[in-house]
């Protein structure tokens, strides 16, 4: 294990970044709003926050920059993602930095949350060419009937503390081809990201010159902030990320007023290694799953089924593996295991390490590692031997924990599988085609997402991304995701000479 000193001054790396991104310093001093860093919990900055009373002003200047937004041809509007993506390929390094800084990733993964926002950019601009609808036959003559997808209004983005960036540019950049406004409320784990990520686009808008004013906003704030978000009737989409907590009070609230959510929420991830598995290969994508990101990942790994034949050779490397990986600084790119967001993130996993034991589970990890800042809270990552699939098992806690389960049958560990309340991410090790098309059937994973031979976190953004059941149903990113930022009017053309009724229906005046 390998634990390194404190840096000089996290503080002053995270304002230079800031600096060079163009984030004026009055944005983060002097400000509300503490932020922390994680690595040494330190505190960063002190960031200005909006007023409750001042956020829904700022969100009827987004809707009136929507109003002028949507008539700026689609092809147009992709040029002002392609050049935010320009920007963030500018920014890669400092941004990838400064999420690190304020999520405490290790460098390679703060790099690829911003890798992430690129890609999202490149796949944006293609989208704005091919924001189709369908021609659809009509039963009377000298009728056409067709789709058009027209930009929907206000975007509202609410995220959480663990993807920082990367979960407002997939929305954003979708927003902006699909010509709406975006007005977005990080968390208020993260707010000197959520700065610095914004600057970028305020680059890339000064670039492209004319787009209007107000077109993204920012509310830096806490919950209350986001409730108006939620509660404002300009806003007539909000997708947000973050705990099911959280969803079970944004969505009925959004339902109330008929307006439209994506929610993207907990996961309780499974995976389940089979006899035949590819067992160097499972390792791997376990130890990556599971303990990567500090188990702070919506999709980390967190139960796993282990098939009884191949328990007794699977599970001891994988400990060996969990004793061995190296917790630490981020920063200094040797760890694999950066610390977890807050002392609320430590006593959660503790408490239910604790029940895991009540309920008969053997913890191997887990213990606090001590890093020499009293406010930092890195801790091995713990690998729990569960006799059965109870208690603590079958809830997300936002740390790293895998509970290891032994299984004999192929339908009951399905059954387990599914028998908990989120739905997010799934994977299989198999090298049997009937175990993993039955587990991609529709009596296999519930889940979102199921994969086969590669582990449950790490999603490309080419497909459609989210879960079922507790996890909110929202999908964003890839695919067709983009049908949600829109709205679609069927339109029926008439371009004969007489007026037939659909259905047969007569009625002459
Ligand atoms: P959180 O729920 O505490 O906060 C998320 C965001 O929601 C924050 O910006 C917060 O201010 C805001 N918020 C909280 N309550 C609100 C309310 N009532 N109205 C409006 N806004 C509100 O989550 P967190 O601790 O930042 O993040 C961890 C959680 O997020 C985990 O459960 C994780 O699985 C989930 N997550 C899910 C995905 C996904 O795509 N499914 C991605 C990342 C994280």
């Amino acid at each position: 294990m390998s634990i390194t000193a404190k840096p000089a001054s996290i503080a002053a790396e995270a304002a230079a970044i800031l600096d060079r991104l163009g984030v004026s310093k009055d944005a983060y001093t002097g400000g509300e709003m503490k932020a922390f860093s994680p690595i040494t919990g330190e505190q960063t900055a002190s960031v200005k926050t909006v007023s409750l009373s001042h956020a829904p002003a700022v969100i009827d200047h987004a809707d009136a920059a929507f109003r002028v937004w949507r008539l700026v041809p689609a092809p147009k509007r992709g040029e002002l993602v392609r050049l935010f993506g320009e920007e963030l390929r500018a920014a890669k390094a400092d941004l990838g930095r400064l999420v690190s800084i304020e999520a405490g990733k290790i460098p390679s993964e703060g790099l690829g949350e911003v890798q992430e926002m690129i890609d999202i950019c490149d796949f944006a601009v293609g989208l704005s060419r091919q924001l189709y609808g369908l021609t659809i036959a009509t039963e009377r003559p000298g009728h056409r009937m067709m789709e058009t997808w027209h930009p929907l209004g206000v975007i509202g983005i609410i995220s959480a503390f663990n993807f920082p960036v990367a979960v407002w540019a997939w929305n954003a950049a979708l927003a902006l081809v699909c010509g709406n406004s975006v007005v977005w409320k990080p968390s208020e784990k993260t707010p000197l990201t959520a700065l610095a990520a914004h600057a970028v686009l305020d680059r890339a808008l000064k670039r492209f010159g004319d787009a209007p004013d107000g077109l993204s906003q920012l509310l830096i704030g806490d919950r209350a902030i986001g409730e108006v978000l939620v509660d404002h009737p300009k806003v007539p989409l909000v997708s947000a990320t973050g705990s099911t907590r959280m969803g079970r009070d944004v969505g009925p609230r959004l339902a109330k007023r008929f307006a439209r959510a994506i929610l993207e929420l907990g996961g309780n991830n499974g995976g389940i290694v089979c006899p035949s598995a590819d067992l160097d290969m499972a390792l791997r994508a376990v130890a990556f799953g599971a303990m990567g990101t500090a188990g702070q990942r919506c999709t980390t790994l967190r139960r796993l089924f282990v098939h009884d034949s191949v328990y007794d050779t699977f599970v001891p490397r994988l400990k060996k593996a969990y004793a061995s990986v190296s917790v630490g600084n981020p920063l200094d790119g040797k760890a694999l295991v950066g610390p977890l967001i807050d002392k609320l993130a430590f006593d959660t996993m503790q408490k239910a390490l604790t029940e895991a034991k009540a309920h008969g589970g053997a913890v191997h990890g887990g213990e606090r590692v001590d890093t020499g800042s009293a406010d930092a809270y890195y801790v091995k990552p713990a690998l729990v031997e569960m006799p059965t699939h109870t208690g603590p098992v079958l809830e997300e806690t936002f740390a790293p924990i895998l509970y290891v389960l032994k299984y004999s049958d192929f339908d009951a560990v399905l059954s387990d599988h599914n028998a908990v309340g989120a739905g997010l991410s799934s994977s299989i090790f198999t090298l049997n085609m009937q175990e993993a098309e039955r587990f991609l059937a529709a009596d296999g994973s519930d889940c979102g997402i199921a994969n086969v031979n590669i582990g449950t976190s790490g999603a490309e953004i080419g497909g459609a991304f989210g879960g079922e059941k507790e996890t909110g149903g929202g999908r964003e990113s890839g695919s067709d995701a983009w049908r949600a930022y829109m709205r679609r009017a069927t339109n029926t053309i008439n371009y004969s000479k007489s007026l037939p009724l659909a259905q047969g229906v007569s009625f002459d005046i």
